[in-house]
C-alpha cells in the first residue's frame, strides 16, 4: 500500500506543467581536463540548410550518434548517464518526458513506418546501471566529478546533469554538446569523459530539456543560420547584459563601434565579457550556403524550430511582450503603407517541428535493407516463428527507443 501510494505521488509530479524560458543554452564549449575547450564551429558546407540548422554535415567533430551493432542488428544508440543521484532525482521525469516528445513528433517509435532508428538506454555496468561519477565526486556548481571507474568503456556516454541555482540565486547556463564526437577527433589533451553531456538548471522544463536534446542530435540554432537576416532582425542591445558586457569591452579600450559590432558577431568576443549574445550570433559558416534561388529568400526557415528562441528569450521578459522593439529578436512581415518594417512576435515552441524531425530521419534514418536481410536469412535457418521471436527480443533489449 505504501509502495503504491509512493508511485502515484512520483507520477503525480512527472506530469507537473511546464513553463517555456530559454536561457544561454549553447556555448560553443566542451568540458576538458584542462577546464573549458572552445571548439570550432563545423566547416562550411554545400548540401545544408533545408530547414534545419544542420550542424553534423561534414565535420569530423560533431558527428551523428553512430551505429551499433546489437543481436545482430545494427542502431543509432545514444546511452547515457545520470550524473549523479540528484541529476536522477531532479530529471527522472522531465528527461524521459523531453525524449516523448521528440518520439511524439517522429510518430511513433523507431520503426519502418516513423522513419528512424534512434535508440536512448542508460549506461549500465556490473549487471545495474551506472551514476556517470563516483559517489560524492560530481560538483554541480563546476560540472565536473571523476568519472565512475565501472564506465570505463563507456567515456562517450551521454552525461545527463542537473546543475540548480546557487546559494547566490544565480542560475547556471543550461547547455548542451552538439551531436556525436568520435575519440578520433579529440586531440589528446582533451577530455574523453563527458565529451556529450547535457546539464540542465530548469529541471521541470521538458520543452527545454527537448531543445538541449536537439543539441545533442546534431542541430543548431535556428536563429544563428547564415541566411537569417533576411527573414529576422537581431537586436544585441536588447539582451541583458548588453550595457554592462559595452561598459565593460569600453573599459578595456576597446573602441565603441567596434566593441558594439562584436558583441553583434564575434562568439568569443561575448563570451569573454560574459554576454549572452554568443547564442544568437549569426554563423558565416553554419548552415549554408543554401542551395536554391536566394532572390526568392532563405528556402524553409523553420519559424516553427523547436531549436529558433522565441522573442523573449534572455531579454525583459514583460517589456518584449508589450512592445516588440525591446525583443531581441523579431520576424520581419513586410513594410506598411508608409514604408516602415513590420515585425512579428516569434512564439515559444512546445515540441519538434516537421523539418526537426525530418532532420532526425535524415540522420538516424531507419534500416529497412538490414532487418529484411535479417529476416530472410534466419527464416532459411530457423523458420518464421522462432525469427519473430527474436526480433521483439532484441527491440526490447534496447528498451523500445526514445521512450525507454
Ligand atoms: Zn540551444
Amino acid at each position: 500500500m505504501r509502495i503504491r501510494a509512493f508511485l502515484l505521488a512520483t507520477q503525480f509530479w512527472c506530469y507537473s506543467v511546464t513553463a517555456l524560458s530559454f536561457g544561454n543554452d549553447f556555448n560553443g564549449t566542451i568540458p576538458s581536463i584542462l577546464g573549458i575547450t572552445n571548439f570550432s564551429y563545423p566547416a562550411a558546407s554545400s548540401n545544408i540548410g533545408f530547414g534545419y540548422a544542420d550542424g553534423v554535415v561534414n565535420t569530423d567533430y560533431h558527428q551523428p550518434w553512430p551505429l551499433v551493432k546489437m543481436y545482430k542488428s545494427s542502431v543509432h544508440l545514444i546511452r547515457y548517464c545520470y550524473a549523479d543521484q540528484a541529476s536522477k532525482d531532479a530529471l527522472h521525469c522531465s528527461w524521459p518526458a523531453a525524449e516523448n516528445l521528440w518520439q511524439d513528433a517522429l510518430g511513433g517509435k523507431p520503426s519502418k513506418e516513423t522513419g528512424y532508428n534512434l535508440h536512448f538506454v542508460q549506461a549500465w555496468a556490473a549487471g545495474e546501471t551506472q551514476f556517470c561519477y563516483a559517489e560524492g565526486t560530481y560538483d554541480p556548481k563546476t560540472a565536473q566529478g571523476t568519472w565512475n571507474w565501472k564506465l570505463h568503456n563507456r567515456q562517450d556516454a551521454l552525461v545527463v546533469a542537473y546543475r540548480p541555482v546557487d546559494e547566490k540565486g544565480n542560475k547556471p547556463a543550461t547547455s548542451a554538446s552538439l551531436g556525436y564526437t568520435p575519440e578520433s577527433a579529440l586531440f589528446p589533451w582533451q577530455s574523453r569523459q563527458a565529451r556529450h553531456y547535457i546539464q540542465i538548471s530548469d529541471k521541470d522544463d521538458e520543452v527545454r530539456i527537448a531543445h538541449e536534446l536537439g543539441h545533442v542530435l546534431g542541430l543548431l540554432h535556428e536563429h544563428q543560420r547564415s541566411d537569417r537576416d533576411t527573414v529576422i532582425e537581431y537586436r544585441p542591445e536588447n539582451i541583458a547584459g548588453y550595457t554592462e558586457a559595452l561598459a565593460a569591452a569600453i573599459k578595456d579600450k576597446v573602441p565603441e563601434a567596434e566593441a558594439r559590432q562584436k558583441l553583434r558577431d564575434d562568439v568569443p568576443f561575448c563570451q569573454k565579457y560574459n554576454f549572452r549574445g554568443s547564442a544568437y550570433v549569426k554563423n558565416a559558416d553554419q548552415p549554408g550556403p543554401i542551395i536554391g534561388d536566394h532572390a526568392q529568400g532563405p528556402l524553409d526557415f523553420d519559424f516553427d524550430s523547436i531549436m529558433i528562441y522565441p522573442s523573449d528569450a534572455q531579454t525583459d521578459t514583460a517589456a518584449c511582450r508589450a512592445d516588440l522593439a525591446h525583443c531581441p529578436i523579431v520576424r520581419r512581415a513586410g513594410t506598411s503603407s508608409d514604408g516602415k518594417s513590420k515585425f512579428e512576435y516569434i512564439a515559444a515552441k512546445g515540441k519538434p517541428s516537421a523539418k526537426d524531425v525530418e532532420f532526425v530521419r535524415k540522420h538516424y534514418a531507419w534500416r529497412e535493407e538490414e532487418v529484411s536481410q535479417r529476416r530472410k536469412r534466419s527464416s532459411r535457418e530457423v523458420g518464421e516463428v522462432k525469427v519473430q521471436i527474436k526480433i521483439r527480443r532484441s527491440n526490447s533489449e534496447v528498451q523500445r527507443g526514445m521512450g525507454g
